[in-house]
């Protein structure tokens, strides 16, 4: 992760009638991070996510993608991000290949779709239809069609929710190979150890509104500082270490 600002978006404001979903939020983005939206159903993560992807109006505020100004230049950002798209969104009677094929002539892009299926480890599911896939494949998948166009920063909208805990783990490893490629990453989760997991910094919207940013480190000692003291777990281990120590780390939908 550099110093350098590669999303900057001041004062944002997002009504829809009477109701503001997104209340005057200013934060950065910096180069080769995983920035984390957290927040309760309705806090405008979505929201927020969709301006900076260029897909929904916003109502006042400045957003600058890597040197773009939104209202400007829309057209130099959509080239610059890679969104991802809902898997109930894909033909479900093509087969990978051809909807790599599909989504790269949308990109006006020549795509080698042997090694994009490989980086989400999906050679094997290569002629395979999109309704074959698994939860799990289906994600990586969507999250291989984010990279078409080799994008400078991608977008993550809840990449993890309803997996199994080994796909978790499994796309977590993804998310981060991809920042590794210098590619920034944004993405949006209900899972806290997720966050904890993948996120350099996080912005906790609530209502419309970012309540804190902060590493997640940081959050947790400043809070730890209160004096806040969580009652002790009566064992080292949960549920979910035996699920995994049981189950193995291995992905199943193969
Ligand atoms: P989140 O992703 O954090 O769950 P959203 O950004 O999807 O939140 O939604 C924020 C708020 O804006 C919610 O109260 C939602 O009902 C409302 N909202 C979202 N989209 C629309 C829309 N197209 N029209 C009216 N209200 C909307
Ligand atoms: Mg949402």
């Amino acid at each position: 992760m550099t110093t350098k600002k590669i999303i900057t978006v001041q004062n944002l404001v997002k009504k829809y009638g009477d109701f503001t979903a997104v209340n005057n939020i200013s934060f950065d983005v910096y180069e080769g991070e995983i920035f984390g939206l957290l927040g309760p159903n309705g806090a405008g993560k979505s929201t927020t996510l969709e301006i900076m992807e260029t897909l929904r109006e916003k109502t006042s505020g400045q957003v600058m993608v890597d040197g773009f100004n939104l209202d400007e230049d829309p057209g130099n950002i959509k080239k610059i991000i890679g969104v991802q798209l809902q898997s109930s969104g894909f033909y479900p009677n093509l087969n990978l290949v051809e909807l790599i094929e599909l989504f790269s002539g949308l990109y006006n892009r020549k795509t080698n779709a042997t090694q994009l299926l490989e980086k989400v480890n999906l050679v094997d599911k290569a002629k395979n239809k999109s309704k074959e896939l698994s939860g799990g494949q289906k994600q990586r998948f969507s999250i291989a069609t984010t990279l078409i166009n080799t994008p400078r920063i991608i977008f993550l909208d809840e990449p993890t929710t309803g997996l199994d805990p080994q796909a978790r783990r499994n796309l977590w490893d993804l998310i981060k190979q991809i920042r590794e490629n210098g590619t920034t990453v944004i993405l949006t989760t209900h899972y806290m150890d997720e966050a904890e997991q993948l996120c350099d910094r996080i912005a906790i919207m609530d209502k419309g509104e970012i309540i804190k940013m902060a590493s997640p480190d940081k959050m947790i000692d400043e809070l730890l500082a209160t004096g806040f003291e969580k009652p002790k777990p009566a064992k080292a281990a949960n549920l979910e270490d035996v699920f995994i120590h049981l189950t193995g780390r291995e992905m199943r939908d193969e």
